[in-house]
């Protein structure tokens, strides 16, 4: 059995809307290709005087349907592959949402969680001035992702800010709202797994009230869907971090305070220990990855239990998962679509920051649940219609319009 990378993940499932949609070779040698690519050093003095020396990239896989679009991530495991893999992601999911977007993804391969936080303060302008010639507010808009959050991007958006003369908020998404960020932004893709989960409940004529849940990772995805999930009456029965998971736990808040104050899944007192395996393979209504790519593959698909399966993190279904889960029968709400809300709310914080006008907490959640809403309505009729899978149908979606849009633009010269 094989070992399937991110990339080799992302181009099969190009490969299967690629054939489903009849595209000519043509097509796929357009639409399997990034566009871009930067791979920068970035040099960082540690707090004790020593350099080191991290690898950082900026891929911008696509910028056929507007500006790229993507978030940056501090992982120590990142690589080139893995980012365009993600960057290719982020393209046809901004298409299927409708977004004027293109696709990116940048991130240093370095575990965030050994710098101080002056230490991560110079890696991440560093790094920002390294990528400051391919980004913008009408080039390509980076967010945060795995390891970076609200403060990383007032770093980069006053890196810019200073290198342009002015402040230039649209430089960067999912920053503080005293700087241009957007009420509902740090919820917004929890939210939006959490509508997605609740429309897939209803689609297969399961009651969402008392639908039990189960969450791999416990950072702004894992953590904000299990509180808007349980807001709409499921029940969190299970999350877990890197450290671990626990189940039967007391609940979300009283986790929550124990890890806002340092703490990890592993050292909390109350409820059962189960391990990440364990977790993906309880007997729960849903399972939502949340963490990292990979988490469903040939192995750990076998044991999956939930009827229904949502796609939180980017790319966590290796091919044969899904070819596990689906002769098991279980909907899985692809990453494309269920995790959608965060570069929803992203967009939203974009539109408000080239108006300077700002909307109210219900603009947002309103015009959130109905772009998700239409979204899924979409892709419910393609599953219908031509009777394939969910991600099938979400990547028929996304990927068509790209396509459609290298047509009308034509091929320069
Ligand atoms: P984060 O850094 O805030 O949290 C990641 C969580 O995963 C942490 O709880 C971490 O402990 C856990 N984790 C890491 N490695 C793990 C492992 N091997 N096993 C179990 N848990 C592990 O990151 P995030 O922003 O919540 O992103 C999580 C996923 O969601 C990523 O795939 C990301 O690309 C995707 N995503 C994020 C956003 C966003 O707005 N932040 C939007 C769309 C998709």
């Amino acid at each position: 059995m094989t070992t399937e990378s991110p990339l080799d993940t992302a181009r099969s499932q190009l490969r299967s809307a690629v054939e489903k949609l009849s595209l000519s070779e043509s097509m796929w040698n357009t639409l399997s290709t990034p566009r871009r690519i930067l791979e920068v050093a970035v040099p960082l003095r540690r707090d004790s005087g020593v350099v080191e020396m991290y690898k950082g990239y900026r891929v911008q896989y696509s910028t056929t349907r507007g500006p790229s679009k993507g978030g940056i991530r501090f992982h120590p495991d990142i690589d080139l592959d893995e980012t365009v893999a993600l960057a290719m992601l982020m393209t046809w999911k901004c298409a299927l949402v409708n977004l004027p977007y293109g696709g990116a993804k940048g991130g240093v391969a370095v575990d965030p969680r050994t710098l101080s936080s002056r230490e991560n303060e110079r890696l991440t302008r560093r790094y920002t001035s390294e990528i400051l010639p391919i980004i913008g507010p009408e080039r390509d808009i980076p967010a945060p992702d795995v390891g970076t959050d609200e403060k990383n991007m007032a770093w980069m958006m006053d890196t810019y800010s200073v290198n342009a003369g002015f402040s230039v908020p649209g430089v960067v998404t999912g920053k503080p709202i005293v700087l241009g960020g957007s009420l509902g932004r740090t919820t917004a893709t929890g939210d939006g797994v959490a509508i997605s989960t609740r429309e897939a409940l209803l689609d297969r004529g399961l009651p969402v009230a008392g639908a039990t849940v189960a969450i791999q990772g416990f950072g702004k995805v894992g953590y904000w869907t299990a509180v808007a999930v349980e807001a709409m009456g499921m029940k969190v029965v299970a999350v877990s971090d890197v450290t671990g998971g626990v189940k039967d736990f007391g609940s979300i808040a009283d986790l929550q305070s124990h890890m806002a104050a340092g703490g990890d899944i592993s050292d909390y007192a109350k409820g059962e220990k189960i391990t990440n395996e364990e977790l993906l393979h309880l007997d729960v209504d849903v399972l939502i990855p949340a963490a990292l790519a990979d988490a469903i593959n040939h192995e750990s698909a076998v044991g999956i239990k939930a009827k229904i399966v949502v796609e939180g993190a980017n790319a966590p279904t290796t091919p044969e998962g899904d070819r596990i889960m689906s002769e098991k029968g279980i909907t899985v709400v692809p990453d494309i679509l269920a995790n959608s809300g965060g570069v929803i709310v992203s967009y939203f914080e974009w539109v408000q920051d080239k108006q300077n006008y700002f909307w109210s907490a219900d603009q947002i959640r309103e015009n959130l649940e109905s772009m998700m809403l239409k979204a899924f309505a979409e892709v419910r009729h393609v599953v219908k219609e031509n009777r394939v899978s969910w991600r099938d149908a979400a990547m028929m979606i996304g990927v068509g319009r790209v396509a459609e849009a290298h047509k009308l633009r034509g091929l320069y010269p």
